[in-house]
């Protein structure tokens, strides 16, 4: 934070751990949630502090209870009537009471539209730094936060550190990290945090909500079938939608492909796209550039198809397949369909 310095002599060795917080929707907790406890977990027990989570709603205390499972040693949990749906004001009002209470050094949230807004809402009040869309995290010697994200138009990897303020905050993209296998024997601690705002006092109201049908959601997806400039045009576009629908998957694209207006940017992966982690990904008449290859590396199996045996997206394939992607994704679409209905 260039210019701003700390009112008077204030003494950071108080605010000692990592705090997670928690997103939730209709009860259910976003994956990126358990994906950032599991990382945290690792910079918690290089900082021999404790991780802590932050879950806020109405009727969300299995979620508490998760996120034990998940790692953290201590859940703060709000839960109210006034705290259901996701709103600026008394989420963030919640947030800055258990942070100022609490003071852990390490405050993260997914980098999602409510964690962004959240995470902004929170840095500019305390007022503290925020590293808005990491893609990876660290700790030093001196308990410094390093956190990590594509910078200059995405061509470098710019670290940041939040020397003068605490906690030190960070926004993290979702599919980056992996979640710790959940352990349901896993105890810990739930502290029950009292929320004293009133429905009068928030000035939002949440009217209704309305399903976006047409939404891509990649982060969540557990199978993936991907496109690239080997399609040869948008109609390439049908027999991966041909092969997502059997195999109950969602399409998504190289920068190539959306560059070159066969399909919406919001199906991109990879730097300047979305990260993924699905179960499954299928690359196809995809080359493995580097900058769409961060964005897919962490899939569980990863399938390529493509005609020149020398693309470099087999060095990461655990499945490849050399030939002509026209011929092959029928064949492929055909054999699951048999097998699977
Ligand atoms: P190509 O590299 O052209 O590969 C096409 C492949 O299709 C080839 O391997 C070819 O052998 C194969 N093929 C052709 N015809 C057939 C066929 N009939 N059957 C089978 N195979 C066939 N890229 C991303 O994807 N995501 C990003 O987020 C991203 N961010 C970027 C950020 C920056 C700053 C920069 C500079 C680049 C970024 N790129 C990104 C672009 C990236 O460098 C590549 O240009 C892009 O990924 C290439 O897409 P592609 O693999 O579809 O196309």
């Amino acid at each position: 934070m260039i210019g701003l310095q700390p009112e008077g002599d204030v003494d950071w060795s108080m605010y000692r751990g990592i705090m997670v917080v928690v997103e939730q929707r209709s009860g259910v907790a976003k994956p990126v949630s358990w994906q950032l406890l599991g990382e945290a977990r690792r910079l918690a027990d290089k900082l021999d502090a404790p991780l802590m989570a932050l879950v806020m709603g109405q009727d969300v205390s299995h979620i508490a209870q998760q996120a034990i499972g998940y790692g953290a040693d201590i859940v703060y949990h709000a839960d109210a009537p006034e705290l259901k749906d996701y709103r600026t004001r008394p989420y963030s009002r919640v947030c800055l009471k258990v942070i100022k209470t609490y003071r852990p050094e390490i405050v993260l949230m997914g980098a999602t539209y409510t964690g962004r807004d959240l995470a902004g809402a929170i840095a500019t009040h305390l007022p503290t730094g925020l590293t808005a869309d990491s893609t990876q995290l660290d700790v030093d010697d001196e308990r410094l936060l390093l956190a990590s994200r594509p910078a200059f138009s995405e061509k470098m990897l710019a670290t940041i550190l939040c020397k003068q303020f605490k906690p030190q905050m960070a926004t993290v993209r979702a599919g980056v990290f992996q979640a710790l296998p959940y352990d349901e024997k896993r105890t810990g601690k739930i502290i029950a945090v009292h929320q004293d705002m009133h429905e009068n006092d928030i000035v939002t109201k949440v009217l209704e909500f309305v399903q976006d049908d047409n939404r891509v959601n990649l982060e969540d997806a557990q199978v993936i079938v991907a496109g690239g400039r080997g399609l040869g045009g948008p109609d390439g576009f049908k027999l991966l939608h041909e092969l997502a629908n059997v195999l109950g998957g969602t399409v998504a694209a190289s920068r190539a492909a959306t560059d070159l207006g066969w399909i919406d940017h919001a199906y991109q992966v990879g730097q300047t796209g979305t990260t993924v982690r699905p179960k499954l990904y299928f690359a196809i008449g995809i080359s493995g550039a580097v900058q769409h290859v961060v964005g897919m590396q962490n899939s569980d199996y990863i399938v390529a198809i493509n005609k020149d045996p020398n693309a470099p997206i087999f060095q990461i394939a655990n499945y490849g397949i050399v030939g002509d992607l026209f011929e092959i994704v029928p064949l492929l679409t055909k054999a699951f369909q048999e097998r699977l209905t």
